[in-house]
């Protein structure tokens, strides 16, 4: 059974969140863009999937693009909120960590780091932080897999390792052309930002250590680890 599904927030996975599916409760892994809530709802209802089967939502960091619906999904799903006290701050006042936005491109400092900087969610507090590197096991949602706290991206940023092998990495790398992109979906790439880049591939050592095989991406589709392994190699 895939345990994890993508939930794209734009066509062509743009904008990526995910659900992972457990024996109990299925997780929800970020929130797309402020207004992204009836879009993921529509989502899991075609998948035949409802609002009381969700247990948790996770956010992975504190870019408006992955918490932008977290307040609304969190008053319709009635769910805890888990993030890395590193990008609380974000969640708690509805803005992205502007520190953070360290354009990997002088495209994305005149397009996406003014959209970014200026666009604003609806406060919120998570039930759930973690701190430094703890470890957060999702067995008791029927699970076989933990988050981990694999920074680089952001000071917070927060990744999925399923037993099985797949995980979420979100936006440690992307793929794909501009943001994901009909075409060479599998190509690795620079995320638009980073916050720094040797917490980054030290993060992306520690997710290839632990027997995973396939990477979700917060933009771009998911890539194998050699995709991975490749992209270590460029930056
Ligand atoms: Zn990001
Ligand atoms: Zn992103």
């Amino acid at each position: 059974m895939q345990q994890i599904i993508q939930l794209s927030i734009f066509p062509f996975g743009m904008i990526n969140c995910f659900l992972i599916k457990g024996q109990d409760k299925h997780i929800l892994v970020d929130t797309g863009v402020p207004g992204s809530e009836g879009r993921i709802l529509r989502q899991l209802e075609a998948r035949g999937i409802s609002k009381e089967e969700i247990g948790l939502i996770i956010i992975t960091h504190g870019h408006i693009d992955h918490f932008g619906s977290v307040k609304e999904l969190q008053e319709i799903l009635k769910v805890p909120i888990l993030i890395h006290e590193g990008d609380k701050a974000a969640l708690e006042t509805g803005m992205s960590l502007p520190d953070t936005l360290k354009a990997n491109h002088k495209i994305w400092n005149y397009t996406l780091k003014p959209k970014l900087l200026h666009d604003k969610a609806h406060p919120c507090r998570a039930d759930i932080t973690l701190t430094d590197g703890e470890e957060y096991d999702l067995a008791p949602f029927g699970i076989k897999g933990k988050v981990i706290h694999t920074p680089g991206h952001t000071p917070g940023s927060l990744s999925i390792i399923l037993n099985d092998g797949s995980a979420i990495i979100m936006d440690l790398a992307s793929s794909g052309i501009l943001l994901g992109g009909i075409a060479f979906s599998s190509r690795m790439k620079h995320p638009p930002f980073h916050d720094d880049l040797q917490q980054v591939k030290d993060s992306i050592r520690k997710v290839l250590s632990l027997n995973t095989h396939t990477f979700y991406l917060g933009h771009g589709h998911p890539v194998k680890r050699a995709g991975l392994q490749r992209y270590l190699e460029m930056i």
